[in-house]
């Protein structure tokens, strides 16, 4: 049942989002940019004269700023503001990538919620399984990728959430219509409006009890404080096996 009281149609595949909703992301990010900048400062001391920590950040949001095509490949807008800067004090790319890949490791040590494996585990092989995410985070890092059947991010499909087409490249991948899918995410906007503006069914995970915000219309969803129920909120239809 959604809460407008219609039966919703059997979920056969769901997808979920990764950041604040499979881990907690509060302070990672920030952490892999020190990391990020002491090895740069470390093996390219350059940088560290050229610029201070805040300074290669607010290079990074002025790439985003100018760079339209970028806005939506955080990989990409990454690389590039390290490329310039590179550029400008005589390194070359092997610069970009070894500080891409300190920053990566780094923002993938995230501690995963304590329902998310007993979920996964439950689900698996009982529905379609994906990832729908906007960051840069690989599942197969995580020792749960195996539950995963797809996974996609802005850098495949070129949209971002919201975007409908990030949603209908799922249904693609799962073989199902929207109606069928359950989309999971913790973002009212990007992952609520998005996919139940798609016809999905749209699952809030407010694991904060947060208020849902003001200015933003609120679509017809099913709002959960934890993943421990999850699956009891569906209609099923049980996948051929
Ligand atoms: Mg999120």
């Amino acid at each position: 049942m959604t809460d407008t009281g219609r039966p919703a149609a059997p979920v056969r595949a769901i997808t979920f989002d990764l950041d604040f909703t499979l881990w907690d992301l509060e302070g990672v990010l920030h952490r892999a940019e020190e990391l990020q900048y002491r090895f740069l400062a470390e093996h390219y001391p350059e940088v560290a004269r050229r610029y201070t920590h805040r300074a290669l950040q607010a290079l990074r949001f002025t790439l985003y700023e100018e760079r339209a095509d970028l806005r939506y490949n955080v990989t990409e807008l990454r690389k590039a503001a390290l490329r310039r800067v590179a550029g400008e004090c005589g390194y070359d790319e092997a610069m970009v990538e070894q500080a891409f890949e300190v920053f990566l490791d780094a923002r993938h040590e995230v501690k995963l919620y304590e329902d998310v494996e007993p979920l996964l585990a439950r689900l698996h092989g009982r529905y379609v399984l994906g990832v729908i995410t906007n960051g840069n985070a690989d599942i197969r890092r995580f020792g749960i990728g195996q539950y995963f059947d797809f996974a996609l991010t802005p850098m495949d499909i070129g949209a971002a959430k919201p975007d409908r087409a990030i949603f209908e490249a799922a249904c693609r991948h799962a073989g199902v219509e929207p109606a069928e899918v359950a989309h999971v995410g913790d973002d009212p906007e990007a992952d609520v409006i998005g996919a139940a503006s798609f016809g999905m069914q749209a699952v809030w995970l407010n694991r904060t009890s947060a208020a849902w915000p003001q200015g933003l219309v609120r679509p017809p969803c099913i709002e959960l404080p934890s993943l421990a129920d999850l699956d009891r909120q569906f209609q099923t239809q049980l996948l051929p096996s």
